[in-house]
């Protein structure tokens, strides 16, 4: 299924290439976003100054669709198997859509603010849209919003005219329209054409619609109509919608935007704003399951979550139901699984294990014939023990796995003998002046052959809404026990040092969507050991130590006056 979305140059506005901005999709790049009913691919046949189109292409697999239902669902047939879901533009499209153009849905755009804010040149074209009313309806929804209207019934069969006409019809809108605004008509509109929501409906619904229709919707003529086919018929989400649209007018909170995906670190983050993150991840829940190996691969709703109960469920987790992405920590774990597989390695400690979600990942590969967790935290390690069934473990695979307590700013030598490290999510949890020590411990004592860390990208915190109105202010940090968070420039600096003081070389990969303004959600650097390095230069590391650590301090000065800055520095100099 399909859906284009061109726009002209005009004297006014820039190049039309600019769409690629307001999109946040780069127009030379393919992206894919894995759903769980499918895989949904972004890309642009025509990118010019003069005219410019993004393509929306999902393609769904039935059998996921029908797998990743819930068991409740209500429609157990023969139409799950057999239906029009791989081809029409019906309601999974509006979620993929919804998933995809995230960002974009809400208006924001930091590169083109002023084009965001404005209406602009579009035109949106579906070549199959299922649509109950035909293409009556199809006006009476869209030309009250400004578009003009082009709407042709599809026949039932050209060969036979007399069979009369299909549900399907080819449908495109034209007009001048903020892009932000365009987006969520179809968001809402497609799944009302359709009237064959797929998905169980969750409570949240409400909170989808309202915020979707902000500015429009409760001014629509047809409100009622989309109201009701969009809830499903739902008596009672009716009601409380209307309530809802009337009490609120257009000022939909920011606070109902998605929870941001992230970790609750089972020492730190029991309390407060973390605790109200993860209490919907409850520690009783699910437990863990294997999930795909494949960043790609879509995860299914309940698998990822179940996979993670650390995770902060996304948008519509809530009742099973379809509508979800995968969350960042399920594609950050997968991501750093390829990489390990990618280097070859067969054993691997995960230092600062956490809740142990890497080493249960880990576990399920037989590849890794060896693993050790580690955390501080013996929390935290009776979270990993139980969730990874550890009393119940079949004997083999027990005798691949170690869970141990250790701090990392420690020498240890049970943190030595294995081919890669992971710090995954956890400089940022350690003080500025105690990384130096941490840094001498894994890269200079320990000194695995491979060592891959990942830590959050602060520049992309501005497209986390959620997070200016759960922490306050604008420079707020992902989790209450992040002691700093660098951007993609002094994490490369950080990175570039140890390498280079303890004879490593280190290379950068994206993690999440790599947004064109600022940057990947995760960043992971992968530092290889170089083939000749000395224990000279691991000597000259220790010699520029106490150094280190005083420039460690004075950059946690600056951390907590409230100035992120680069730890290191340029403390490399003169290393081996
Ligand atoms: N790697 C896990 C957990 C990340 S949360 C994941 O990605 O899911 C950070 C973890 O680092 C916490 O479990 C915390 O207890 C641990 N940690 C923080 N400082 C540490 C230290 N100095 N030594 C060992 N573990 C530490």
């Amino acid at each position: 299924m399909l859906l284009t979305i061109s726009t002209v140059s005009s004297v006014t506005s820039g190049p039309a290439t600019d769409l690629g901005f307001l999109l946040h999709k780069h127009p030379e790049r393919v992206q894919e976003f894995g759903q769980s009913f499918g895989t949904a691919r972004v890309f642009y046949p025509e990118a010019t100054e003069r005219r410019c189109t993004a393509a929306l292409l999902l393609e769904v697999d039935p059998v996921r669709l029908v797998r990743s239902r819930g068991k409740t669902s209500p429609d157990f047939s023969l139409g799950q198997y057999v239906n029009d879901r791989p081809y029409a533009a019906s309601s999974l499209l509006a979620v993929a859509l919804g998933d995809v153009f995230r960002t974009a849905r809400t208006g924001r755009c930091n590169a083109r603010p002023e084009l965001a804010a404005h209406p602009m040149p579009l035109e949106i074209c579906l070549p199959a849209l299922p649509c109950r009313g035909g293409v009556a309806l199809a006006r009476r929804l869209f030309e009250p919003l400004g578009w003009e209207v082009e709407a042709t019934a599809v026949p039932l069969d050209e060969g036979f005219p007399e069979w009369g006409e299909s549900r399907y019809v080819r449908l495109s809108l034209r007009g001048e329209v903020r892009l932000a605004d365009a987006l969520n008509h179809l968001y809402v509109l497609l799944p009302v054409l359709d009237d064959a929501k797929h998905y169980w409906l969750a409570g949240d619904e409400v909170d989808k619609l309202v915020r979707a229709g902000e500015g429009w919707l409760a001014v629509h003529p047809e409100k009622g109509l989309i109201t009701r086919r969009y809830l499903g018929r739902r008596r009672a989400l009716e009601r409380t919608a209307f309530a809802r649209l009337a009490e609120l007018g257009d000022d939909v909170e920011e606070a109902l935007e998605p929870p941001l995906d992230e970790e609750l670190t089972p020492d730190g983050g029991a309390g407060g704003e973390a605790g109200e993150l993860a209490e919907s991840a409850p520690a009783s829940g699910p437990e863990p399951e294997p999930v795909p190996a494949s960043a790609h691969e879509p995860v299914s709703a309940s698998a990822a979550f179940a996979a993670v109960a650390d995770g902060a469920p996304a948008e519509g987790a809530a009742a099973g139901s379809e509508d979800v992405r995968v969350p960042l920590n399920v594609l950050r774990r997968e991501a750093v699984v390829a990489v390990l597989e990618e280097l070859g390695a067969r054993t691997v400690i995960d230092l600062g294990c956490g809740s142990g979600q890497l080493v249960s990942a880990l576990l399920a590969r037989p590849v890794f014939a060896r693993i050790a967790g580690t955390d501080v935290s013996t929390q935290a390690l009776a979270i990993a023990a139980r969730k990874l069934k550890l009393d119940r473990m079949p004997d083999a695979k027990r005798a691949r796995l170690e869970l141990f307590q250790g701090a990392l700013t420690y020498a240890d030598p049970r943190f030595a003998g294995y081919d890669a490290a992971v710090l995954m999510e956890v400089i940022e949890h350690v003080d500025p002046p105690r990384l130096p020590a941490l840094e001498r411990v894994v890269f200079g004592t320990a000194k695995p052959a491979h060592v891959v860390v990942t830590t959050p990208n602060v520049e992309y915190n501005v497209r986390y809404d959620f997070l200016d109105s759960v922490h306050g202010g604008g420079r707020a940090m992902r989790h209450p026990d992040h002691r700093f968070e660098w951007t993609r420039a002094e994490f490369a600096s950080w990175a570039s040092a140890v390498a280079g003081r303890y004879g490593y070389h280190v290379e950068f990969r994206p993690v999440g969507e790599d947004d064109p303004e600022v940057g990947p959600p995760t960043q992971m650097a992968v530092f290889s050991v170089k083939a000749d390095a000395t224990a000279d230069s691991v000597k000259d590391a220790t010699a520029t130590e106490n150094a280190a650590e005083n420039a460690a301090e004075n950059a946690a000065r600056d951390v907590t006056e409230g100035t992120t800055a680069v730890v290191t520095g340029e403390r490399s100099e003169g290393d081996g």
